[in-house]
């Protein structure tokens, strides 16, 4: 909160207020009060002062450092986050699993019949027909969903939107029907109430507004609905997550949903547990298909993965588990 302090040199600490003309420095020989006219150099130099202490104001109201990094942000943003933390949030690179989105080996890269499948997609049989994210939940863009869920930064909806719509092309070649409905994941509506809004379908507005095909989209927030509080999934086995989540989602009008293509939007797609329960319960309600695309999504590191690769493949599976990050 100092920050602001800083910009004044301590000897000529000034203090400012709505009218230049009360402004007053502590240990400059300048006086400026009522009827005392200062000289030209005076004046330009007090003015100096009341533009500085015009900007220290400004940087006490406003928050000054990037909320990512730490440094001081040079531009006003109603988004703390400076332009060179924003530009290092890349896309995933490399191969990853068409339908869960997860890093594959270069032994699996291969696609057949067309798709890419990880040995986890090659053994089951997904809910859903694919996932697609944007980029790796980790360093900038795991910050930059912490300061929207976390601590209510919405503007963090309109940036992460427009990643999530980058994401969707990936998807929209393999849409059957005209029109798809956009479903946000949902929150309890005590969790929705306690935090304001439901991140999700903030993100997923913000990625309608930009997405250039969006006449092919119709947001439908309010159809699929969390109709039981979860724990957090964080340090759950599986087994765990799958019962945790089980009868946690509902839809709240079938007739809208049948026969229809369902894409569902969230945030960050960690195990798949969500996504999963929540397409199951779509497909219940007589959804045709159900697509998932993401901000985020938690990747195994590459270097660890190999090693496993190197090892027994019926280990290899269940390693490929056990490394995932719950949530
Ligand atoms: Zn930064
Ligand atoms: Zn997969």
């Amino acid at each position: 909160m100092d920050r602001g302090l800083e910009l004044c040199p301590r000897d000529e600490e000034a203090v400012f207020s709505s009218s230049e003309d009360r402004i007053r420095t502590s240990h400059s020989a300048v006086a400026v009060a009522g009827a005392v006219v200062a000289s030209e150099d005076a004046w330009s130099t007090t003015r100096a002062y009341a533009r500085r202490a015009a900007e220290s104001l400004f940087s006490v109201l406003f928050p000054s450092d990037c909320r990512i990094c730490g440094l001081p942000l040079l531009n006003i943003s109603r988004l703390p986050v400076c332009p060179e933390c924003l530009a290092r949030i890349q896309p995933t690179e490399g191969n990853v699993c068409s339908i869960c989105g997860e890093r594959v080996l270069s032994a699996y890269a291969e696609p057949d019949d067309g798709l890419r499948r990880c040995p986890a997609c090659r053994r089951l049989d997904r809910p859903y027909e694919r996932a697609v994210a944007y980029g790796s939940y980790d360093s900038g863009l795991r910050e930059l969903i912490h300061l929207l869920k976390y601590n209510g930064v919405r503007p963090a909806a309109r940036v992460l939107g427009r990643m999530l719509a980058e994401a969707w092309p990936m998807l929209e070649s393999s849409f059957a029907s005209e029109m798809v409905l956009v479903v946000p994941v949902p929150l309890f509506k005590g969790k929705r109430r306690q935090r304001g809004f439901n991140q999700s379908e903030l993100i997923a507005e913000a990625a309608l507004k930009v997405y250039s095909a969006n006449g092919r989209m119709q947001l439908a927030s309010g159809l699929l609905l969390r109709v039981r509080d979860t724990h957090s999934q964080i340090g759950l086995t599986s087994h765990q997550r799958r019962e945790n989540l089980r009868g946690a989602f509902a839809v709240a009008r079938a007739q809208e949903v049948t026969g229809r293509e369902v894409l569902l939007v969230d945030d960050v797609y960690t195990t798949g547990t969500t996504a999963s329960e929540c397409a199951k319960v779509l497909r219940r309600a007589g959804a045709a298909k159900v697509w998932v695309a993401t901000v985020a999504r938690t990747l195994k590191l590459a270097s660890k993965y190999v090693d496993i690769a190197a090892g027994d493949p019926a280990v290899r599976v269940s390693e490929f588990e056990r490394f995932k990050v719950g949530a």
